[in-house]
């Protein structure tokens, strides 16, 4: 790895320009992740809020899916927001029967947990290793979390309401999930500890 690592962002589908913005906010250097040579030239990856299915779906048919799993598995750090934590996650509920993900973590999410009512919502967290101020967690569609595996530390979890208790922040060494959107509001505690973790990982 080089002194300024190059942080990926996976471009299949999703919201990739705020993530880049993040990490640029950051003071690293970005790329965009579409082929397996694009892979080769990076030393971190972000997996992009979108449609997991969607990106499970380009991936396989890129032929990406392979090489994603062998360089996750390999240690390269990855953070995953919402569909991106789908994507990471070992085991989904409620995915498509033809739905795969690189996986890494060693959770169960389920999909689209929130229920149809609430679509999408917003919450103040407290995620300890950013700090002492909440996060103001932006949800979209998004999964949470029903099982964590033992090598799995949870940083955050929904404070009050229907889902109080949930767990929506994981990390298992150098993989990192959120299932909020960091990407979306300018708060970027998120991807410059993801960053650190990239750093440390060099
Ligand atoms: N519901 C989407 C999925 O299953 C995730 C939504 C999001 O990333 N905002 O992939």
């Amino acid at each position: 790895m080089t002194a300024a690592p190059i942080v990926g962002v996976l471009a299949l589908q999703g919201d990739v320009r705020e993530h880049e913005h993040a990490l640029a906010a950051c003071g690293v250097v970005t790329a965009r992740v579409r082929s397996v040579d694009d892979l080769d030239g990076v030393d971190a990856l972000v997996i992009p809020g979108g449609e997991s299915t969607t990106m499970s779906n380009l991936a396989l048919r890129w032929g990406l899916m392979g090489p994603l799993r062998e360089r996750v598995s390999a240690g390269m750090p990855a953070y995953g927001s919402c569909a991106g934590m789908i994507m990471l996650a070992d085991v989904i509920e409620g995915g498509r029967p033809d739905q795969e993900t690189i996986g890494g973590l060693d959770v169960t999410v389920r999909r689209n947990a929130f229920g149809r009512q609430v679509d999408s919502f917003e919450s103040d967290l407290h995620i300890p290793v950013l700090g002492d101020e909440t996060v103001h967690a932006v949800f979209i569609r998004a999964p949470w979390v029903e099982r964590v595996g033992e090598g799995v530390t949870v940083l955050g979890r929904v404070e009050g309401g229907p889902a109080d208790g949930r767990i929506v922040a994981v990390q298992q060494g150098h993989l990192l999930a959120t299932s909020f959107h960091p990407e979306l509001t300018g708060d970027v505690r998120v991807h410059r500890y993801f960053v650190e973790m990239v750093r440390e990982k060099a």
